[in-house]
């Protein structure tokens, strides 16, 4: 019987288009309760993930949050209220990257944002990550990592062990180049809409792939790979109308 309740919740979930015409195999709702699994965990996890607290941290969560709300009033956000949109800092100086789970909860590193040199290259990186959440790219990845029936088992009948072990993993998931075009590109729409200069992402860009030299130092760069000639695609879409 919990077979044929899978399957047919498979069924039926896997007819589902998503706003932007990409097939997807959850609806919104899952996404955002699969997010809200996943951050509880890491929430509880602060050997991986020591997050700032908000209350300590008042400025820095005030910047972040001030760049979030500038995005998402852009005109091309397609799950503004359906999404839980919140934001973390990671207290973590040696890791200079950030994630976003299903569901738009976002991660940002106190290393990634000391590399940053302005606001509007944080504002980048915030766009890049609310893309992948609203785009939903974090549960495709993840749905190809695991398999959809475990994730549906995960919202069904919660397993604190996986949940644990895909929350430790959020870190190293790495998209897909085709994800990390479209994001890039979003990202410079959603820019477009605010007060942020969008060139400084490609500025930031640049710098980091001329720091990383061979040494691939940046965690950025290995979850969010280069496309290829992302700077130049990037301006492109500075651009274009
Ligand atoms: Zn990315």
């Amino acid at each position: 019987m919990r077979l044929l309740t899978v399957l047919l919740t498979f069924l039926f979930i896997a007819c589902g288009t998503s706003k932007d015409g990409d097939f997807t195999m959850f609806s919104v709702e899952e996404d955002l309760a699969l997010g809200q699994e996943l951050a509880q965990s890491i929430s509880s996890d602060p050997a991986n993930y020591p997050l700032l607290d908000r209350a300590e941290s008042p400025s820095s969560y005030a910047l972040l949050d001030r760049i979030l709300k500038h995005i998402l009033s852009s005109k091309n956000i397609l799950h503004r209220d359906e999404m839980a949109w919140e934001l973390h800092i990671i207290d973590n100086d040696s890791i200079q990257n950030a994630f976003c789970t299903p569901g738009g909860f976002i991660y940002v590193y106190t290393g990634l944002m000391k590399f940053v040199e302005s606001e509007d290259e944080l504002a980048g990186i915030i766009a890049h990550e609310v893309a992948h959440g609203d785009l939903r790219h974090s549960t495709d990845q993840l749905t190809k990592q695991y398999g959809i029936q475990v994730l549906i088992a995960l919202l069904t009948d919660s397993d604190t062990r996986l949940l644990a072990d895909i929350g430790a993993s959020l870190v190293q998931l790495t998209y897909s180049r085709s994800d990390e075009s479209e994001a890039d590109r979003y990202a410079v729409r959603y820019l477009k809409d605010t007060p942020y200069n969008p060139t400084a992402f490609a500025d930031f860009f640049q710098r980091m792939q001329e720091k990383d030299g061979d040494l691939g130092m940046f965690q950025f760069l290995s979850t969010h790979p280069d496309p290829g000639n992302r700077v130049e695609k990037i301006k492109e879409e500075v651009l274009a109308n």
